[in-house]
């Protein structure tokens, strides 16, 4: 429910910022109509505090007309400027795994793009599963901004009410995901690495402890439940190209003054030489057992011979043996190349966590207990100094 105190004094600024027209000043006095979809922008610009939102209590909530698996269409620059965005591909793993909860429940699956301009991005989520795509258009959507983003995803939620609302854990996932179910007043399950139905209600698996145990958690009260996914951890379903998904066009009238932080200016960081071992093929990865930094760059060799990228245990970068972005883990990143070597690392489960997802995993180490060969394809029990400079002379050779 909203409702406009007494405290208002008529100054007008709600008016602007609501994207549904839902407020007109009357007799100098803000009133709100029936389009408000509660998204809360008027209440964060109102100096006086003067409109109030009240929720009720989750376990009230009536949840049955609540429908539908949602995931948020995450966009990404390309440096291209003919085609400046693309999709990010964390988006078509999220619609892989929406696809068979979307079955089970047997409600649509639904992507959810917000733009400025729509590139003809529906061919490519409706192979990935998408039943229908909720497209908002809006010049005041070129880039990825908090306020207005979290304001009208939130109005979306509202006036469609899907019963699942999937984002990836990316760094934009994660900024939006907590201000959407904050607004919404719902919970919202943080780097999730598995989701399945239980009872008609999203079962919702992540590590928790230091990863040392999974939690499955159900959110019985909340509507939408609402998760975030890491990259690479859901695997990609096979797209079916030629299948098309229904396409809503929504609209909503945004206005600039909730822009509450600019971007003056873009930098990239080259810290860790723009490595993205996120995308990588290929990862040949180190942990402690190289011993020195000196000794660790035997893998900067072999990485290069087979056309991949090196990636390294916490330990390793913790060592200063390599850069916080070549880390692969819990803390780290996480991948799944069709190649990943593992020299020197023990296979804690946290490491194991970001990694395990790999086709094919070979393993030096010359514990032959060591936890990494469970999860490892191909085990070799040896010392990684003798291993690793061995197979760059057989690649040479090749
Ligand atoms: P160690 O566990 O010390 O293992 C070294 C291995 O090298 C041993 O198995 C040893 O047998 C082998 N070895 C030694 N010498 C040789 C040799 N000459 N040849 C071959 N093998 C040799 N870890 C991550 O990796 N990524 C994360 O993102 C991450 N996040 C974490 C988050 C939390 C909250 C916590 C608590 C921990 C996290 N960790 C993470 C740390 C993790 O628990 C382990 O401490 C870490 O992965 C160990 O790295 P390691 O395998 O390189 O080192
Ligand atoms: Fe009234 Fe606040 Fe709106 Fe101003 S911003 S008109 S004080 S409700
Ligand atoms: Fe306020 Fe949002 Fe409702 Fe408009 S739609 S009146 S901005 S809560």
């Amino acid at each position: 429910m909203i409702e406009v105190s007494k405290k208002c004094i008529g100054c007008g600024k709600c008016v602007p910022v609501c994207p549904f027209a839902a407020v007109n000043m009357i007799d100098k006095l803000a009133v709100i109509n029936e389009a408000c979809t509660l998204c809360g922008a008027c209440v964060q610009i109102c100096p006086l505090q003067a409109i109030v939102i009240t929720r009720e209590e989750a376990s009230h909530r009536d949840h049955s007309g609540f429908r539908g698996v949602w995931v948020y269409v995450e966009l990404t620059e390309t440096g291209d400027k003919t085609h400046p965005k693309k999709i990010k591909p964390v988006t078509f793993e999220l619609l892989s795994a929406g696809r068979k909860l979307a079955d089970e429940l047997k409600e649509d699956l639904c992507a959810v793009l917000l733009a400025d301009k729509d590139r003809g991005y529906a061919k490519e989520l409706g192979a990935y599963g998408a039943d229908k795509i909720y497209i908002l258009e809006h010049d005041e959507l070129f880039e990825y901004n908090t306020d207005i983003f979290s304001t009208v995803m939130v109005s979306l939620v509202n006036r469609h009410k899907p019963s699942v609302m999937l984002y990836g854990a990316t760094i934009q996932g994660r900024d939006l995901a907590p201000r959407v179910a904050a607004a919404l007043y719902v919970g919202l399950t943080a780097d999730c690495t598995g989701l399945a139905i239980k009872d008609g209600l999203l079962l919702q698996s992540r590590p928790a402890f230091g990863g040392n145990i999974m939690a499955d958690i159900l959110s019985p009260d909340s509507r939408p439940q609402m998760a975030t996914v890491r990259p690479n951890v859901m695997k990609l379903s096979e797209p079916v190209h030629g299948r098309t998904a229904l396409i809503v066009r929504e609209a909503a009238k945004i206005d600039k003054s909730l822009r509450r932080v600019k971007v003056l200016e873009r930098k990239m960081s080259h810290g860790g030489g723009g490595v993205k071992i996120e995308n990588a093929k290929i990862i040949v990865s180190g942990g402690r057992g190289m011993k020195t930094k000196e000794k660790f760059r035997q893998l900067e060799e072999l990485s290069k011979l087979l056309g991949g990228v090196v990636g390294a245990s916490r330990a390793a970068v913790d060592l200063g043996f390599k850069e916080k972005a070549h880390q692969v883990g819990q803390s780290g990143t996480t991948v799944s190349p069709k190649l990943y070597l593992s020299f020197g690392i023990s296979g804690a489960v946290q490491h194991i966590v970001g990694m395990k997802a790999s086709d094919v995993i070979i393993a030096v180490n010359r514990d032959p207990n060591a936890p990494i060969f469970n999860v490892a394809k191909y085990g070799i029990v040896g010392d990684a100094h003798e291993i690793a400079p061995r197979l760059a002379e057989a690649l040479k050779k090749k």
